[in-house]
């Protein structure tokens, strides 16, 4: 089982080997609440970015612990790339960014990250 997303132009490109979630994280700190995110967190080796490499940028804030990847060309980010709290890699994937994803259907799971 597996899904995939993308940037709005393209450019990037990826899989993930899991079942399409059912639910998201919505969360309302400064950053995700800006960017609309939904998100899901995959273990790293579980992700393949298949193409895009070289448009992706990086932002960082707060802590610098979560690049946050977008695409140069259209603004749009689909992932970022952080370690759990077991220091284990994982990658935030935005669900809007997966075609596949019923967005009106997802159980949505409030995470108050902006207390955090
Ligand atoms: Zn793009």
């Amino acid at each position: 089982m597996s899904f995939e997303g993308s940037c709005h132009c393209g450019a990037v490109r990826f899989t993930v080997d899991a079942p399409v979630p059912q639910s998201a994280i919505s969360c309302n700190c400064s950053h995700c609440r800006r960017k609309g995110f939904l998100l899901t967190f995959v273990p790293a080796n579980l992700f393949r970015l298949v193409t895009g490499e070289d448009d992706l940028r990086s932002y960082r804030f707060n802590t610098h612990r979560i690049e946050h990847r977008f695409c140069t060309t259209c603004g749009t980010q689909a992932f970022a790339c952080g370690t759990g709290p077991d220091g284990s890699e994982t990658r935030a994937i935005n669900l809007r960014c997966v075609p596949e994803v019923d967005l009106d259907s997802l159980h949505l799971q409030p995470f108050d990250g902006a207390s955090a």
